[in-house]
């Protein structure tokens, strides 16, 4: 256990924003959570990788910093292995390892930062792929009663970055484990994604082959956060309603959508953001990165507070052309 007062927050996220903590305490076992967190009163935040959070002011309350590790195949028949995983495992660190056993179901996931503990939080997808696909369950402590639970999938209430934990128990629990149900053989590969399916379609697919080309994507396409701070996509992309969608191809005929069911589309936030002005747009210490406009960029030494009021500018931009509101997927503290 490693215990920091009045420390700065910058090396614990990855927008690189130095706001003060109160308290952090770091842990790498779980039965000292129960002590820990039946002796405090204060606000709790649960913190893993901090790449998906952005501090705009000081935190008074406690943080606790899961750093527990440990990974184990609790049961495994012919095709497949279910996984148990602890939270505080790095996500891409134990993507390599399964891609490493030819274990299938995370190579769409690959490289993307942060924690085990984390993931089921917005349900991390990328390339067509989300966590609900390989989720199993997730167990952990509720804060307020410190009772135990193990959450199996439908409980968890997944949906496009988001999840149960985003909505009626947000901030209410600490995850510390999750399980994963993997393929050693008939992998389902999914190639759907476009630039993927350019690559890939006339190759013999495998596991490693699929997660080797995501992480050449993602790193042409992303920025690294040592370089530029940063939590990736800052806004969600819009869904909107059949006839919404109709009325905004009528005046944007090029508006790039995807048909997620008989009533809803889902729209490109890139684009509107693009297409509002925001290319290449810096302001002082913070701006969008070139390669990808969704994703919002700390040059060095941007406040939250800055951060969130160029995001907030973008946001009523967006709607004063569009009148479409964007909703963030980064939480905002
Ligand atoms: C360059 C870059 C690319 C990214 N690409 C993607 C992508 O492709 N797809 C995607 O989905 N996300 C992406 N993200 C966002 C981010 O990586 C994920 O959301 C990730 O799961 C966050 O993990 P974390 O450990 O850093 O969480 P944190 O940022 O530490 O926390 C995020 C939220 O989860 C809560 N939380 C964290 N751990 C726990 C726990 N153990 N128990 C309870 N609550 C907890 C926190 O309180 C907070 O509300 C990207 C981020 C970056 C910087």
């Amino acid at each position: 256990m490693k215990i920091h007062r009045n420390s700065s927050l910058k090396k614990f996220n990855t927008f690189n924003v130095d706001e003060l903590a109160q308290l952090i305490i770091e842990i790498d076992n779980i039965s000292d959570l129960p002590n820990i967190l039946s002796n405090k009163k204060d606000e709790i935040l649960v913190l893993g990788g901090g790449s998906n959070i952005l501090f705009t002011k000081p935190y008074n309350g406690l943080i606790i910093n899961l750093k527990n590790k440990g990974k184990k195949i609790i049961q495994e028949d012919e095709n497949t292995v279910l996984v148990e995983v602890s939270a505080g495992e790095n996500w891409h660190e134990f993507v390599l390892w399964a891609i490493k056993n030819n274990f299938g179901g995370l190579e769409n996931l690959s490289l993307i930062p942060g924690n085990l503990g984390a993931a089921p939080i917005q349900n991390i997808g990328a390339y067509g792929v989300e966590l609900k696909d390989i989720f199993y369950s997730c167990k952990g402590l509720m804060l307020d009663t410190l009772s135990e639970f193990e959450f199996k999938k439908t409980e968890c209430k997944f949906d496009y970055r988001t999840s149960i934990f985003k909505s009626t128990l947000k901030n209410k629990t600490v995850i510390t484990s999750v399980k994963l149900i993997l393929t050693k053989s008939k992998h389902n590969f999914n190639i759907d994604y476009k630039d993927l399916n350019i690559n890939l379609q006339d190759t013999e697919l495998s596991v490693k082959k699929i997660s080797d080309e995501v992480i050449k994507i993602r790193t042409s396409k992303l920025p690294n956060p040592k370089f530029f701070g940063n939590c990736g996509s800052f806004f969600k992309n819009p869904i909107v309603n059949s006839d919404t969608y109709k009325s905004l191809l009528d005046k944007f005929p090029n508006i790039p959508a995807h048909k997620i069911d008989e009533d809803n589309y889902k729209i490109s936030a890139a684009w509107l953001i693009d297409q509002s002005g925001f290319k290449n747009k810096k302001d002082k210490n913070v701006g969008v990165y070139e390669n990808q406009p969704l994703v919002i960029i700390n040059n060095g030494k941007a406040t939250g507070k800055e951060l969130l009021n160029f995001a907030l500018n973008i946001k009523e931009t967006i709607y004063n052309n569009f009148e479409i509101e964007l909703e963030e997927e980064v939480i905002i503290m």
